[in-house]
Order: C-alpha cells, then structure tokens, then sequence
C-alpha cells in the first residue's frame, strides 16, 4: 500500500503557485487576494479557515477574514457579499460552510459573484462544470482529481464507485470522474442512502477506484474493497477521544489497497490546495493573464 498524501500534493502545487505569484508581482500587479467569510464559532469551521488563511500566506496571496455572529441575518450577509462582488481588489471569496440554520445557505451561494466563486458551489460554475467548460471547480472534487494527478493514478477506463451525493463533494466529484476531464473518463457508480447494502457491496467490490463522503467513520470495511483498490477518503470526523478519523477503516482497508489517502493530511490538504488553484484562476481572468 502507498499514501496519496496530501501534504506533499498540496505544498508542491502551492509552491508553483508561489512563483506564478512572485513573477505576476515583479512585473508590478497586486497580490492575488481572498476573502473568507466566517459564521458564528464552529469549530471545525474554525480550523479549516486557519488553514486556508494560512496557506494565502505560503501562495503569496493576501487574505482577510471577515467575521459574523451566529445570529447576523441573511439579509446582512447577502449585503456584504454584494460589496465584496462589486471589490475590484477581492478575486475570490468563499463562505464557510455550514450555516446557522436560519440562514438560506442556497441564497447565500447564489449571491457570489460567479466570476469570484473559488468554492465553486454557484450553479453556474456547477453547471460549466457539468458541461465540461471552463469553471471553478468545486474545491474537494478538484481537489481529488489533482492528488490522482500528482501520483499519475490511471483514471481512465477504470471503474469508480463514489459513496455519497452531496452538493459539494459526492456529486461534483461523480461527474468530474466521468466527464472528459484531464482526471477523467472512468466509469462512474454514485451510491447513496437509499443504495441497497447488496448492490453496494458488489459496487465497492467490484471498483478500482472508491471515493467515500459519508461522514460516517469506519463506513469502509475491508470486505468492501477489492485487492489493489484505490480508496479516496473524504470523511472527517471526530471521535469522542477526539481523534480525526475518516470513512474507511484504514488499518484493515489500508493493507488491500494499491494506494490510499490518510485522514488527516490526504484529501483536507487537497481541497485547500485547490482553492488555491482556484484563486490564482480568478486573478488571473481579473489582470487577463491567461
Ligand atoms: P453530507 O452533505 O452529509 O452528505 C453525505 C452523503 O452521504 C449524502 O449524500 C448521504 O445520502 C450519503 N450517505 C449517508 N449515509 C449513507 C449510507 N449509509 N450509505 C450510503 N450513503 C450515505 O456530507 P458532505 O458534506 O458530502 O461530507 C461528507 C464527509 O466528508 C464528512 O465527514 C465531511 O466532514 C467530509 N468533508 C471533507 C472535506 C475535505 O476537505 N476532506 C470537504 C467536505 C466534506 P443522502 O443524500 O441520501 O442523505
């Protein structure tokens, strides 16, 4: 069994996002920057801001965190998005999710600016992604794309299961492994709640490539997986001795796969990393760069 490691993935992608950005601010433009905004006090949440401030800082971009309480209203939030959108000095912004449940999170995602929408969630990067076009791609589907990429993890013809459907992870990722992607064109499984155990088990069993965002841990059992599999896991989750865990029981699963990606420091490092690529995408349309 091999790592997919993230960590590694992610510092050597932002590194030669580092020199782009130094080279683009020799030659007199500003810094690439990024917004974040911030609801309530979430701890995870909290964590995965820090992370993606911290990494702005490795990528030579400037970054600010704008804060709101638990109890701010979408109103007031859908008009400082407005400002950010109409900011020629902000190329991207990204809420963090979740939000509080009196918030639309929907309204919330509809009101980025497209052109700024680095998560990628607006339906019309969704939508040009579906349809194979120029896009900001959602972050953890692209994310898992560029560390299958970094490890040269054919993808091609292979057949993929991915367990889980939701908007940000499971279904994005579904299509990208299908689509004619870069990262792309296997044949794609989307199973979900209402997916039989049985026609599960022969799925999982069966794929070369399974790609897991329950957000249940241990959820990919041994028995599960084929011998030489390939096992994307993208659960986080935190035990009550608060332990970071996956979906896949790594012990047992880890010693049948070809290669596999730890929890932490595979696909969380990834989704960040590709924010980032993200980002430098919409300064770069800003300055016409490319
Ligand atoms: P989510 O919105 O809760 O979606 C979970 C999906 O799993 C749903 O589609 C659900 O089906 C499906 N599901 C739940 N139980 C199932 C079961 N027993 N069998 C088959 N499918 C089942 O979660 P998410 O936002 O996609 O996140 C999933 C996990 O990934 C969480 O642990 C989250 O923390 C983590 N995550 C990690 C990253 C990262 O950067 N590594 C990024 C985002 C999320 P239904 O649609 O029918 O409810």
């Amino acid at each position: 069994m091999k790592l997919l490691d993230g960590k590694i993935c992610a510092a050597s992608l932002v590194s030669e996002i580092s020199k782009k950005v130094t080279g683009y601010v020799a030659s007199g433009l500003r810094k690439p920057h990024m917004t974040v905004i911030l609801v309530g006090e979430h701890a995870p949440s909290e964590s995965y801001v820090k992370s993606k401030i911290k990494s702005c800082e490795s990528a030579g971009f400037e970054s600010d965190l704008l804060r709101f309480s638990e109890n701010v209203m979408e109103a007031e939030l859908l008009a400082r998005i407005a400002e950010i959108n109409a900011d020629p000095a902000t190329d991207g912004v990204i809420v963090q999710l979740p939000l509080p449940k009196h918030i639309n999170q929907q309204h919330i995602i509809n009101a980025i600016d497209p052109e700024k929408d680095i998560d990628g969630f607006h339906p019309t990067n969704f939508g040009r992604m579906t349809l194979g076009q120029k896009a900001f791609r959602p972050a953890t589907a692209y994310g898992i794309c560029k560390l299958l990429q970094f490890y040269e993890i054919p993808v091609k013809a292979k057949h993929c299961v991915v367990i889980g459907r939701s908007n940000i992870v499971g279904k994005p990722i579904s299509i990208m492994l299908s689509n004619d992607f870069e990262i792309g064109n296997a044949t794609v499984t989307l199973a979900h709640i209402e997916t039989p155990r049985e026609l599960l088990l022969d799925e999982t069993r069966r794929a070369d490539i399974i790609v897991v965002a329950v957000g249940i841990p241990g959820f990919i059992t041994e028995d599960m997986v084929k011998e030489g599999a390939v096992v994307i896991d993208v659960g986080i989750n935190r035990l009550e001795n608060g332990k970071l865990v996956g979906d896949v029981d790594f012990e047992n699963v880890s010693k049948k796969c070809s290669w596999i990606t730890p929890v932490p420091g595979g696909v969380g490092r990834m989704t960040v990393a590709a924010l980032m690529i993200n980002t430098l995408m919409a300064y770069q349309n800003n300055f016409d760069l490319i």
